[in-house]
């Protein structure tokens, strides 16, 4: 009897984490299964990538993923990676915030917009005393009644007043997702902090219950992992171990379900059956190939925006540009700038620069500033130039300097998406076998990703009986 196959469309993160888990789980049940997975680039791992320069290392994607989430971690210890996770170094684990064009260290014990205490709050330099007074009310807002999905910005405003969104909120979220905070949806990207109202009424309340990690700030880049010689380590194991089962510079053009499965059409390559299909494409390109067989659902997958950003390495001598002992900065969009925020590399984790070096790399654009990621290199630079001269006072030319584009790379939730995906994925279900997994869905982080990609070929498995 032929073994049945599974074609994986993509080879990102999701779509790699997928392709291997297919194998790991049918091996584990003594089943055989065919495992394609075509990805339309001539490399794989989407938009992780690592590149080596004169003793630098850089990513031109994700530099690190969070270690709270249990599925990178794990994967990379299956993987047989665990002696090559890092985390971030110990002594820089905090970050600044400009404000009138200055860095200021966000508060401690403060969880991305929600302050640990009154106390916290009060000794915090970043907010005037009525910003301040007003975020004190926190304690004192009524819990919201209903339960539907609202925007970041809506939220914030709500529970801690203009000043909390404009000077922490909508930085620190812009720092991580790029998004526009009178969109961003709060169920689908920062459910936890919706939670910590219903739970406690407060989440000023909900923050003493919890005791934050005293120390920690921001972002809380202590829980972030990386691997030691980058983030390509993980997908170049993942497509190692998947062979000639991943073909790279194979994009899919078409798909049709056939029988009880599906038809793919492969350039190269033709026509190729499949008993099931995981779908680890970008909304966008999915919703190409689904207006055939379910143009429904690909209606609604165009319905899941991406935003495009640019990011800037740049490495000088160390006497050069003096990096604070931190993780980096982000940048109100109040404060008009070009950056969106910045890494201090070297400072992030450890050889990043060769001695004698600091690297730091600079974010721009996003879902309120497309246009920023495509202006020319040269208009780019100088710009990030200028930034770090007000900001950092960093006026030396950099010897090194790389620019990578991410267009259309970053999904954005908007209100109502995890609606809109449960819909998709209701209507998914009533053809051939048939997942999505991947960053337009059910988490944009690099954990989430792998979630989705195991989740969906977990979910293909059982609906072939394996
Ligand atoms: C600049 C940047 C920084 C980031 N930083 C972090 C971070 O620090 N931590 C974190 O957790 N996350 C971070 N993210 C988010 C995270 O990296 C992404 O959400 C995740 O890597 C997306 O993985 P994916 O597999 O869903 O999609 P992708 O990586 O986009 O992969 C999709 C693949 O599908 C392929 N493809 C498209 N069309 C076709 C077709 N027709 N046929 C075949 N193949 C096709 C593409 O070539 C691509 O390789 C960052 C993202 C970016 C862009």
């Amino acid at each position: 009897m032929t073994p049945p196959r599974i074609l994986v469309l993509g080879a990102g993160i999701a779509g790699l984490a997928a392709g291997w888990r297919i194998l790991r789980e049918s091996e584990a049940r003594g089943r055989h299964v065919e495992v394609v997975v075509a990805e339309a680039g001539r490399t794989h791992g989407g938009s992780i990538a690592t590149e080596k320069a004169d003793g630098y290392l850089l990513e031109s994607g994700p530099d690190c993923f969070l270690a709270i989430k249990p599925a990178g971690v794990e994967l990379c210890r299956e993987l047989g990676l665990e002696a090559n996770l890092i985390g971030t170094v110990e002594a820089n684990r905090r970050s600044f915030v400009v404000q009138s064009g200055r860095l200021h260290p966000v508060p401690e014990g403060f969880y991305l917009m929600a302050p640990g205490s009154i106390r916290v709050l009060a000794g915090s330099a970043l907010f005037s005393w009525p910003g301040k007074f007003r975020m004190g009310l926190e304690l004192f807002v009524r819990r919201r009644k209903e339960t539907t999905d609202e925007s970041l910005a809506s939220f914030v405003r709500r529970r801690l007043g203009r000043e909390c969104l404009e000077r922490l909120a909508q930085p620190m979220i812009a720092g991580i997702t790029t998004a526009d905070p009178e969109k961003l949806s709060m169920l689908a990207a920062m459910p936890q902090f919706p939670e910590m109202e219903r739970e406690h009424g407060s989440l000023i309340r909900a923050m003493r219950k919890r005791k934050a990690a005293p120390g920690t700030s921001g972002p809380r880049y202590g829980m972030f992992a990386t691997l030691d010689g980058g983030m390509q380590i993980l997908t170049d194991s993942l497509a190692a171990s998947l062979g000639t089962r991943l073909r790279t510079a194979t994009r899919v053009t078409a798909l049709r379900p056939s029988g009880a499965g599906w038809t793919a059409t492969l350039d190269p390559g033709g026509d190729l059956e499949a008993a099931a299909v995981v779908c680890a494409l970008p909304a966008p390109r999915a919703a190409e190939l689904m207006d055939e067989p379910a143009a429904d659902v690909a209606a609604l997958l165009r319905t899941i925006p991406f935003a495009s950003v640019v990011t800037v390495h740049l490495g000088y001598r160390e006497e050069e540009a003096a990096l604070p002992e931190a993780m980096g900065f982000v940048v109100p969009a109040v404060e008009g700038r070009f950056t969106v925020a910045a890494s201090f590399t070297s400072r992030k984790f450890p050889g990043r620069a060769p001695p004698g070096s600091a690297l730091l790399r600079v974010f721009a654009g996003g879902a309120t500033r497309e246009g920023d990621a495509d202006l020319p290199d040269d208009e780019v630079l100088e710009r990030v130039q200028a930034d770090l001269r007000d900001l950092m006072e960093i006026r030396a030319t950099p010897s090194l300097v790389r620019i990578h584009r991410h267009r259309g790379a970053m999904a954005q939730y908007h209100v109502g998406h995890l609606d809109r995906v449960a819909e998709i994925e209701r209507r998914a279900a009533k053809l051939p076998p048939f997942a999505f997994a991947g960053c337009s869905y059910r988490g944009v982080g690099v954990p989430d990703c792998i979630k989705s990609g195991s989740d969906a070929a977990r979910g293909m498995l059982e609906r072939l009986g394996i």
